[in-house]
């Protein structure tokens, strides 16, 4: 049974869906208007391999929602700046196609499949029931208006008896009010639902009580309104980083009357130097400067998500050296010839490992220790049992071992020659075949007590 930190107790929870077999999850999504940096991919890698947990060791289907944000102060800047002459409405579709195609290129190469996210909702899209919510939020006179804009009084909540602040442990002395999208950090304040429309800003129209607010969303509430309508009010795990807590959750949760979701998991920064990587402190790499992106996704799973994590050239180098000696384990099991290898592995090394590396993950997803038990059979153990166990490793860690293993079909017709040399005996032959696996096809031979095991020679 998995255990997981919920924000909301501050504790480790055993997790239990509202619904049996089935887990409804929320992830806060990328702001189309750049390319994502691998601090952002950290956090998609991390909510990857928490889905693909939740399917693979513990059996439940999961419906997991991502949104995309397509209006803020960001993306309205953005084309400000490249789409000056289009409406601003339509420019902010293109700027937010062209981002988004992007975002979900990267996040297929490291290893996040778009198909298994059900769901990757524009804000855009849910206006109408961004000013529902914003509307009932108004009758209930938790929200207000002022200047053509809506504003979610932290006052008023606080005496309808809910509490505010509970991922942080904040007690606030709501005064102060704030407009922009995401830079409110410092205190706390009543936040904007609905921004009053600018002069040459996309807007919609908001017709409340009669009157015409024209306007658009404010950030957090796209997401209350998003997460609840695919998932519903009450869905079952609510992800993102560690600075979204506060504020982006924190409102979320009061936009939804003090219950959104049951868990509340954040995954910590990637840093560099010690310090967040982000845009505005310029030390952001993007996942184009990076060769082998599944690389970056083990480094990543070689911390725990709830660990800030250092990243570096020298680091990532590890991280591509380490999963190419995984590779060439997988290689191995998957060329092996057919009768070569046993169906079980007598030593029970395999069964002991299955047991530690999903029990290692159902502790709150400690990836690290998980890829700790796969090193002590990794290059050791070798049976089809543990060939099966190693697919289902592909399937949890998304590292794609099996995958990679795919050679040419002359490359496979010379490797069953040089098997059945070597089954046969006929040594002169085998030793020239294995000159040509070698020279031609990049495969390495190896003598094992197994016999001779392949791996494709990588850089
Ligand atoms: P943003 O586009 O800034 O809203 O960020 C998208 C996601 O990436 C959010 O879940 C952030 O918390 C997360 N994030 C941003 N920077 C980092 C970082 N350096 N390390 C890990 N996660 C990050
Ligand atoms: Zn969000």
């Amino acid at each position: 049974m998995l255990r997981l930190y919920n924000a909301l107790t501050k504790s480790k929870k055993l997790f239990k869906p509202i619904k049996a077999k089935h887990v409804t999850m929320y992830s806060c999504g990328p702001t189309v208007y750049d390319h994502a940096h691998i601090g952002n991919l950290r956090a998609y890698i991390f909510a990857d391999t928490l889905q693909r947990v939740l399917r693979v060791i513990e059996g439940y289907t999961v419906d997991w929602v991502m949104n995309i944000t397509d209006v803020d102060d960001k993306m309205i800047a953005r084309i400000q700046r490249d789409y000056p002459k289009e409406d601003p409405n339509m420019a902010l579709g293109i700027l937010a196609d062209k981002y988004t195609d992007i975002f979900v290129d990267d996040i297929e190469k490291v290893g996040i499949h778009r198909a298994d996210i059900a769901k990757l909702p524009r804000a855009t899209d849910h206006i109408k029931g961004m000013q529902a919510l914003i509307t009932k939020l108004l009758r209930e006179k938790i929200a207000y208006e002022s200047d053509g804009s809506f504003y979610f009084s932290l006052d008023a909540y606080k005496k309808s008896g809910k509490k505010y602040g509970v991922l942080v442990d904040l007690d606030y002395q709501a005064k102060a009010r704030v407009t922009d999208d995401q830079d409110q950090k410092e205190g706390v304040a009543d936040f904007v639902l609905w921004k009053a429309e600018k002069k040459g800003e996309p807007f919609w129209d908001f017709d409340y009580l009669g009157k015409n607010y024209p306007g658009r969303p404010g950030w957090h509430i796209e997401c209350s309104v998003m997460s609840t309508q695919y998932l519903g009010q009450v869905f079952d795990i609510h992800t993102g980083g560690v600075d979204l807590k506060f504020p982006h959750h924190e409102n979320e949760i009061a936009q939804c009357g003090g219950h959104q979701a049951n868990f509340f998991v954040h995954n910590e920064h990637l840093q560099v130097q010690s310090k967040k990587m982000s845009k505005s402190l310029g030390n952001i790499t993007k996942l184009s400067d990076i060769t082998d992106p599944l690389a970056f996704r083990l480094l990543c799973l070689q911390a725990h998500y709830r660990s800030q994590m250092d990243f570096s050239a020298d680091a990532l180098q590890s991280a591509h050296e380490r999963l190419n000696n995984l590779r060439a384990y997988a290689d191995q099991l998957v060329l092996a010839s057919e009768h070569q290898l046993p169906a079980v592995d007598e030593s029970g090394i395999t069964s002991q490992f299955w047991q530690i590396f999903s029990a290692s993950l159902e502790d709150d997803l400690n990836t690290s220790a998980a890829l700790a038990a796969l090193a002590a059979i990794e290059g050791k153990v070798f049976s089809r049992q543990t060939l099966e166990l190693l697919q289902k490793v592909d399937a949890v860690l998304g590292l794609q071992l099996i995958n990679e293993v795919s050679i040419s079909s002359e490359a496979r017709a010379t490797l069953a020659d040089y098997q059945n040399a070597r089954e046969a005996k006929e040594y002169v032959a085998s030793d020239k075949l294995r000159e040509e696996l070698k020279t031609k096809y990049l495969l390495q031979v190896s003598d094992t007590p197994y016999g001779p095991l392949v791996h494709r020679v990588r850089k």
